[in-house]
């Protein structure tokens, strides 16, 4: 299946959906996607079977819009994500945050 961008309506396959995924966030738990057609910035969170999308409310992320991607599942590391669907699989890292 393609995987469309909410803004410009480009479809990627998910293994170049999924390359654009940067920084994960535990707290809240998304990840952070630039699409690389329009530069459009979406934050979104992976669950099983499908992507969520959303914005930060009162210190969570409220979904919005769920995307269904059968077959995807997701794995919570340390200070990463890992997400696969059928035999490919991608780690998204959080980016770490220093104390001031
Ligand atoms: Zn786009």
């Amino acid at each position: 299946m393609l995987i469309p961008c909410l803004a410009c309506e480009s479809r990627f396959r998910p293994d170049d959906y999924f390359r654009a995924c940067t920084d994960y966030n535990r707290g809240l738990d998304l990840v952070s996607w630039i699409c690389p057609s329009c530069g459009n910035h979406d934050d979104l969170r992976v669950l099983p079977g499908e992507l969520g999308f959303g914005y930060p409310c009162r210190g969570r992320f409220a979904v919005h819009d769920r995307l269904r991607v059968p077959g995807l599942r997701r794995q919570r590391g340390e200070l990463r994500l890992d997400i696969s669907l059928d035999a490919h699989s991608w780690r998204i890292a959080t980016r770490v945050r220093l104390p001031v």
